[in-house]
């Protein structure tokens, strides 16, 4: 028997658990307070839909994070006051809002705002659905022409949101959904996101209804999966996407943060985050089938403490730059030439039972290592 062997009595159900229970464990903002005040504020140009540019202002809230933070890569509830009972009030948040939106003088000008929350703008429990409402008559009245908040799609029922796209009046409204992965065994087991199917196409329904533009982000090589299995995994998550008509989609290849799974899997060297060329191969993959144009988030960060995709030291920085432009003109073109490291991608279909016996291996050896 190996040493690692699946216990018969494990199935994905119990997986699923095991894998979210011990992402809560590792959670921690500590004990300090933190201050009432954004924890991120930037201003860049991004594109509109329309292919037009625009001066973007993103904001994250300081709150009490993500409801349901069971997600294996996401290290947000360490930023804010995850856990810290009674640390953000409603009040604070309208206040940091109130802050916000004060256009001060020589501010970069900007005529979109994303204003995020380290979680789900529409989750009651993350802000009061009357603090959701006074949030967009403050933003209506700030002269702001786009909003883009993010949220689990069960959170974006009718109820909740038509009161709210009438209180931002001629705000167009974006929202993004962390949908991750279109197979199930990857999303609600291995990313372990609560997001079923049905509310996710439920919410772009609902969203179509009211004039609510979508933007889905899906990973590339979320914890558990291998390279090859991350191609198809994207190809056929960018596959469904456009079979249901979404435009706005956007690829977040796995970076490593302290105080999640995918950290303590890398620690134990049962995990990496994906080469770059395995990102260039999806792109190049999805372009080819789809023609659909993906935009790449995440290549980058000036958090030392987080492990980013990445190549040798002689490509890496190029890559990077040919995904962003990539991003902006949606030209193969763009992409980049070859390295001498691009390790060989032998591109494999999801083959559910063996990644279902890897994972419980892997999750095993975090188990007997007492993480
Ligand atoms: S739902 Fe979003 S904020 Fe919450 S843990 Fe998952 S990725 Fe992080
Ligand atoms: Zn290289």
């Amino acid at each position: 028997m190996p040493e690692y062997a699946l216990d018969s009595s494990a199935t994905v159900k119990d997986l699923r658990r095991r894998i979210g229970d011990l992402s809560l464990r590792l959670r921690t903002s500590g004990t300090q307070t933190k201050p009432a005040e954004p924890r991120f504020v930037d201003y860049d140009l991004i594109r509109l839909p329309n292919g037009d540019v625009a001066g973007r202002k993103k904001v994250i809230i300081m709150s009490g994070g993500c409801s349901v933070p069971t997600c294996t890569m996401c290290p947000f509830t360490n930023l804010n006051n995850y856990g810290i009972n009674g640390a953000t009030s409603h009040d604070s948040l309208l206040d940091q809002v109130r802050r916000t939106v004060v256009r001060t003088e020589g501010e970069p000008s900007y005529q979109v705002l994303s204003l995020y929350n380290d979680g789900s703008f529409f989750a009651p429990r993350e802000i009061p659905r009357d603090v959701q409402v006074e949030i967009a008559r403050l933003v209506a009245a700030a002269g702001v022409k786009r909003l883009v908040v993010e949220s689990l799609p069960q959170f974006v029922t009718e109820p909740v949101l038509a009161p709210f796209v009438r209180a931002l009046g001629k705000v167009r409204l974006e929202i993004g959904i962390g949908l991750q992965s279109a197979d199930v065994l990857v999303r609600e087991t291995l990313v372990n996101t609560r997001i079923s199917q049905v509310s996710f196409e439920r919410a772009l329904t609902v969203m179509a209804s009211l004039g609510v533009d979508p933007k889905i982000y899906l990973m590339v090589k979320p914890p558990f999966l291998t390279d090859g299995e991350a191609v198809t995994d994207v190809v056929q998550s960018v596959d469904y996407l456009a079979g249901l008509g979404v435009q706005g989609m956007t690829l977040c290849p796995t970076r490593v943060s302290r105080n999640t799974v995918a950290w303590e899997l890398w620690q134990a060297g049962q995990y990496t985050p994906p080469n770059l060329w395995t990102v260039v191969e999806a792109i190049r993959r999805v372009h080819q089938r789809l023609a659909v144009r993906v935009a790449c988030v995440n290549l980058r960060g000036t958090d030392f403490e987080s492990v980013f995709p990445d190549a040798c030291p002689l490509c890496a920085d190029r890559v990077v730059d040919a995904l962003m432009r990539f991003g902006e003109t949606g030209e193969a073109d763009d992409l980049p030439e070859d390295c001498a490291c691009r390790p060989p991608v032998e591109v494999t279909g999801l083959d559910h039972a063996a990644i279902t016996t890897r994972a419980a291996r892997q999750l095993a050896v975090l188990e007997r290592s007492g993480v």
